[in-house]
């Protein structure tokens, strides 16, 4: 990243060739006995350093769950998750606190209220996460100001409580805080869904200068339109099940999936020619009768 700030070796075990987060045939099943159900199936990604993944699908199809299982706070019941270099799979609550406080891999949730502790200001929510690594408070104030400033926040801010803040600086607070200890990877969970059309637009610029300065991005989201433009791969989880896995380009321009076919014609800014509406009649039916 482009912080100005002396850069270390790579946080976590990992070359810095080899992949921030690998996720190999992932099983998440929620529930007991007879309501034991499954949210994911089989999931394998990889996302390899600097790069930028979409996970595109609609809602309550395992997107939100896939984050949280590989952020340690759901147990898999099958399958590995490797966070540069690491084998989290079977960590405990505390070998994940220490792993959260090297801050290789952080996360923004789709609700800033759930990132950011309503009872700290702004610049003590910023700080804390350097102040855990024993980064000194000067040292954590000018960081600090150098991520408000890369969010487009101003400095009279830092006393605030999120509460005074509106949705939009809320989820710019919540990005910084993901970025003061210079993680590796990134996991936003719908990080526009919540934002009006300008503050959306303004994110997503955001994004894109992470990803232009090297951090890996896990870009969630149900609308492949605001993802689209951000994503250098994107992967549709359909049902807890990947469907379809490619470069950006490919899965938007040529989609193979009838449910990334139907997620293209769906998206306005996407699709190309006409609105078909028979096709994507056809589509849904096709889905609703595998
Ligand atoms: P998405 O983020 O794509 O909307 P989720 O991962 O939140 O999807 O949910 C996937 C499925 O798992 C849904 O059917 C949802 O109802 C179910 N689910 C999610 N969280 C829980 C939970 N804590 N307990 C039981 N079922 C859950
Ligand atoms: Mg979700």
């Amino acid at each position: 990243m482009t912080t100005g700030l002396p850069r270390q070796e790579p946080a976590g075990r990992g070359r810095s060739t080899d992949p921030v987060l690998e996720v190999r045939d992932l099983d998440v099943r929620y529930g007991r006995g007879r309501r034991r159900r499954r949210a994911l199936h089989g999931v394998s990604l990889e996302v390899a350093p600097g790069e930028t993944v979409g996970i595109i699908g609609e809602t309550g199809s395992g997107k939100s769950t896939l984050a949280r299982t590989v952020l340690g706070l759901v147990r898999a019941s099958a399958g590995s998750v490797v966070v540069a270099g690491e084998e989290v799979g079977a960590y405990g609550p505390r070998q994940w606190r220490a792993l959260r406080r090297r801050g290789v891999i952080q996360y923004v949730f789709q609700d800033p209220l759930r990132s950011l502790d309503p009872d700290l200001t702004v610049g003590t929510s910023l700080a804390e996460p350097l102040l855990v690594q024993g980064v000194t408070r000067d040292e954590a104030t000018r960081r600090v100001r150098v991520f408000l400033d890369r969010v487009r926040l101003s400095a009279d801010l830092l006393d605030r409580l999120p509460g005074e803040l509106s949705g939009g600086q809320r989820q710019r607070v919540a990005v910084a805080r993901a970025l003061v200890t210079e993680p590796r990877v990134v996991i936003l969970d719908e990080p526009v869904s919540a934002l009006d059309s300008a503050n959306r637009v303004q994110v997503l610029e955001i994004l894109k200068e992470l990803r232009a300065a090297g951090v890996a991005l896990v870009l969630i989201s149900h609308d492949l339109g605001s993802v689209a433009g951000v994503a250098d791969r994107i992967a549709v989880l359909y049902r807890g099940e990947l469907v379809e896995t490619g470069a950006a380009r490919d899965v938007i321009g040529r989609p193979r999936h009838p449910y990334t076919r139907l997620l293209v014609s769906s998206a306005p800014t996407l699709r190309s020619g006409p609105a078909d509406r028979a096709e994507r009649e056809a589509l849904r039916a096709a889905l609703s009768h595998p």
